[in-house]
């Protein structure tokens, strides 16, 4: 995280550490917050809307705002979506320089005090509110989210591409096959729950053939599904 001390120009003194939020942005346009149990209300009370939350399946890569780096998330993650294609969150508003739902805004944005991290680093990973806090475990629809987790979970894709030349084209043709299972998984999901592309990307995650680009590798669609092959 970056050093928000400042520093008078020219003769090296050090003005006062800051004490409050100078509502610069710099951490909202560094990614929307992972949601926690503490913010179930606002999701349910329509503050945050369903279509604002993307979920992050444990192993994709994400970006962690207190580290500021990219890699696989430990756990899974409900946090608010990007605005247009960027990290950017979806409820910034770069104009205003604010928040559009400053009232109702999550813990994690309520917490965070950029110039004393104690808090957000106790907070950092705790309590994490997943989908199956939303759907529950007991539903039919819950059920169908544990059994996706349990067949098709996210892979492994840094360490597979760290040793892929040494893999033989089996390993790749089984990746094939997850990303393809995984495919008819959620379109049988769909049909059964009547589920929009929202809510299939909610429930379930982004598909896994999504994220093989950013690891290399090349995608085509055919009549029999995706085929991918390592560009390397
Ligand atoms: S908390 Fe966020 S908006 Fe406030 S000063 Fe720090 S980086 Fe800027
Ligand atoms: S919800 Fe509001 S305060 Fe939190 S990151 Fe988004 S714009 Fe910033």
């Amino acid at each position: 995280m970056a050093d928000y001390r400042e520093y008078k120009p020219g003769d090296g003194s050090q003005i006062p550490a800051q004490t409050e939020c100078r509502q610069c942005g710099i951490c909202c346009e560094k990614g929307g917050p992972a949601l926690h149990t503490q913010d179930l209300l606002l999701i349910t009370d329509g503050f945050v809307p369903f279509k604002s939350i993307i979920t992050i399946r444990r192993g994709e890569s994400v970006h962690d705002p207190v580290t500021d780096t990219i890699g696989p998330s430990k756990t899974e993650l409900l946090k608010i979506s990007g605005s247009n294609g960027t990290w950017s969150c979806l409820f910034y508003d770069k104009g205003q320089k604010g928040c559009s739902i400053y009232a109702h805004r999550p813990l994690a944005c309520r917490t965070l005090k950029c110039w004393d991290t104690g808090e957000i680093l106790k907070l950092s990973g705790r309590d994490l509110l997943s989908r199956l806090d939303l759907v529950g475990a007991e539903t039919l629809l819950g059920k169908r989210l544990i059994e996706h987790e349990a067949l098709f979970p996210f892979p492994d894709l840094k360490a597979l591409v760290g040793s892929l030349s040494h893999i033989s084209k089996k390993v790749l043709k089984k990746l094939e096959r997850t990303v393809n299972n995984d495919l008819d998984h959620r379109a049988g999901s769909v049909d059964v729950f009547h589920l929009s592309v929202a809510q299939e990307l909610f429930y379930f995650g982004r598909p896994i053939f999504q994220q093989l680009e950013h690891f290399g590798f090349a995608i085509r669609e055919t009549a029999t599904g995706i085929k991918i092959k390592f560009k390397g």
